[in-house]
């Protein structure tokens, strides 16, 4: 599930049609007729690095398939450091969707290890510790999570020079450093990078 989000520049977008850019996702939910225009974009989306070299984005919710097309599978992209998650990023200088990248892991990577680590970790702590029962509980939590946690900040300190050729350091177009992911944008008004007026808001328009 994905956050859609809806761009609206009060100058460009006036009395035009809703479009989606359709990047990373395939389909949509929303709430929104698309009267009014404006541009609809997911907030984060997965993509695979492939072994050519290019970045392709798997669609929510058709991710399985377009994986199963490119011929690969989800813990062999993932052990690779070849699965990125992509969070599409307002520049705060000139109002451009820059695209942040960072290895990860599926949603469902290491689900039953967390399950079975954490149970394991609670019954030996109870069993054969003194541990206080919150302790105990916290410490089965964190091991609970820690697939989830840890195999990302191992896979990108493995990886770390394929994660930092992927990194962002400057917007596509202005070249400033300073972001914010859209799901902090719609906080504030933005420059719109069509017109350079400060008149584009992002609101939440539905889900994918
Ligand atoms: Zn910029
Ligand atoms: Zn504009």
């Amino acid at each position: 599930m994905g956050t859609i989000y809806r761009a609206y520049c009060e100058k460009c977008d006036r009395g035009t049609t809703a479009r989606a850019d359709w990047k990373g996702f395939a389909g949509c939910v929303t709430s929104y007729d698309g009267t009014g225009g404006g541009t609809l974009h997911t907030g984060y989306w997965l993509a695979v690095l492939t072994d050519g070299g290019d970045i392709v984005p798997l669609p929510h919710p058709i991710e399985d398939s377009t994986l199963r097309q490119l011929g690969y599978k989800w813990k062999e992209v993932a052990h690779r450091g070849r699965l990125l998650g992509i969070t599409n990023v307002v520049c705060l200088s000139c109002g451009t969707l820059n695209e942040a990248r960072r290895i990860t892991v599926s949603g469902d990577y290491g689900c039953l290890t967390g399950l079975l680590g954490g149970a394991v970790c609670f019954l030996l702590l109870k069993t054969f510790t003194g541990m206080a029962f919150p302790l105990v509980l916290l410490t089965s939590y964190l091991v609970l999570f820690s697939p989830w946690v840890v195999v990302p900040l191992w896979l990108r300190w493995r990886y770390n020079e394929r994660q930092a050729s992927l990194a962002l350091r400057n917007c596509t177009k202005c070249g400033s450093t300073k972001f914010v992911p859209l799901s902090r944008a719609t906080k504030a008004i933005h420059k719109c990078p069509r017109c350079g007026e400060l008149s584009m808001r992002y609101s939440i328009a539905g889900r994918s």
